[in-house]
């Protein structure tokens, strides 16, 4: 029998969100991924409006200065709708949470709570603090880590970042990392095998696996190393892409480049940073390995991959470069042909040991360098691009394009492909193309090539 009160509409309550922007590397990415995951755990929705946000986390980078005046600038932007939206909580996670720590709530009055990125697990205590009427800071780096696995919500449908290293003990002389990251500390195999296959019953094709130093992964209290787990996570059924990044040239060993070539289902492109093609410069980095040993290096992976496809980081300006120096890093580009390079002009970070080397170099002098620079290499990658012309690749669909009705993709080499879709890929509504789904193996002949990207036409659907 119904009663008034059950007869009732039920009282309907909005739902709580939450909004997550992500700054710097994929750890970061990764880390935001867990954030999220957490939060739609305790119910929440995530949206894509801070406006309409209950709790905004900020996950921060701290590599660069710039990037670091950007995080309170954008702060100060959200703490600005608290006047619309009392409740809101705004949490600063990621490396400038971690190197500010309570400097943070002092400079920017209506932060809620901070968060480093070795406390990501710990979001959940975070709110908990909060709603207490606490402002709780939580960095360092607990012994035990918490990785989750099974509750990180994957933005995207194929490719799954797996981290396998967390943090750095290299000190190279410019980098915060190794304090905003801490100590290196390796996943055990069994743990990194389960994830990859939960991946894989879960549709993803494409592994990424992650670290700071992905090379220097060692088996906690055990023989094995990097080439050991490539070879394994490589050999698990169901991974037709696997991808690393970033490997510390001086850990590249024999066995890893042997490994590299063995396994078809590798990707052939690799991020190794080089910073400098000088020595002296190389040397003050505290880098550990010459321009030729990075050189010997990089033709053993070539000549045991070949089409490789290899990517570098370069600083321009670093304390001490001359122009001598600088010449020798324009030599190694021409001779090494980069797929991609990522060049920066050097940025002091506060705790490093780069701006007390002194030799400053003037930033009008490290931007004209870093123009010339690109100068350079924006040839070198449209002409490696051309080779590809009139080829059949394969491409894995990452979404739509930046046109009505294209499709944007990537190859194995991780060139970025542009091209209208084989209607088996689509589902035509009316007049709207709607990729069928992202993460799709198609292949496609290349038809025009550019510095940054391809432009080509499908030949047929393959998976
Ligand atoms: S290897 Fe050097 S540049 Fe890379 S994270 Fe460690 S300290 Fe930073």
């Amino acid at each position: 029998m119904s009663t008034a009160a059950n007869t009732r509409e039920p009282e309907r309550t909005a739902a709580r969100r939450f909004f997550v922007e992500t700054w710097g590397c994929q750890m970061n990415e990764r880390d935001s991924q867990r954030l999220t995951g957490a939060l739609m755990e305790e119910g929440l929705l995530p949206t894509r409006e801070p406006a309409e946000a209950d709790v905004i986390l900020l996950n921060s980078c701290s590599v660069r200065e710039k990037a670091e005046q950007k995080v309170y600038s954008r702060l100060g932007r959200y703490r600005r709708l608290k006047s619309d939206r009392p409740g809101l909580v705004i949490g600063l996670c990621g490396c400038v949470a971690q190197e500010a720590g309570e400097r943070a709530l002092s400079r920017v009055p209506d932060l809620d709570f901070v968060l480093g990125p070795g406390r990501v697990a710990e979001i959940r205590e975070a709110l908990e603090r909060r709603r207490k009427g606490e402002r709780p800071v939580l960095t360092g780096f607990p012994a035990e880590r918490d990785y989750a696995f099974d509750s990180i919500s994957r933005e995207s449908s194929f490719k799954g970042m797996v981290t396998i290293v967390e943090g750095c003990d290299k000190n190279c002389t410019f980098c915060i990392v190794p304090q905003t990251r801490g100590p290196e500390r390796s996943r055990g195999m069994a743990e990194i095998l389960d994830e990859v296959r939960h991946l894989v019953d879960f549709g993803f094709s494409e592994i990424e696996l992650l670290g700071q130093t992905v090379n220097h992964w060692r088996q906690p209290g055990g023989e094995e190393d990097f080439a050991d787990l490539l070879n394994a996570v490589a050999r698990t059924p169901g991974v037709a892409r696997l991808r690393f990044v970033t490997s510390y040239p001086r850990d590249f060993t024999d066995r890893m480049v042997e490994q590299f070539g063995r396994h078809p289902n590798i990707c052939p492109a690799l991020h190794l940073p080089v910073q400098s093609g000088s020595d002296p410069v190389l040397q003050r980095m505290g880098r550990g390995y010459s321009a030729d040993a990075y050189r010997e290096l990089a033709r053993r992976l070539k000549a045991t991959r070949p089409g490789v496809a290899l990517s570098t980081d370069i600083i321009v300006g670093f304390p001490g470069e001359t122009e001598e120096d600088f010449a020798l890093t324009l030599q190694l580009l021409e001779e090494l042909e980069f797929a991609q390079v990522f060049a920066f002009t050097y940025s002091p970070r506060p705790g490093t040991a780069a701006p007390r080397l002194g030799g400053d170099v003037e930033p009008e002098e490290a931007a004209e360098r870093l123009q010339r620079l690109f100068a350079l290499q924006e040839p070198i990658q449209r002409r490696l691009n051309e080779a590809l012309v009139g080829e059949h690749v394969e491409v894995v669909v990452t979404g739509l394009g930046k046109r009505p009705g294209m499709l944007t993709g990537r190859t194995s080499c991780h060139r970025v492909v542009h091209f209208e879709p084989d209607p088996s890929l689509v589902s035509g509504l009316g007049s709207s193309t709607v990729p069928l789904k992202a993460g799709r193996l198609t292949s496609v002949v290349v038809r025009q090539a550019y510095a940054h990207s391809l432009l080509a036409e499908p030949i047929a659907r393959v998976a």
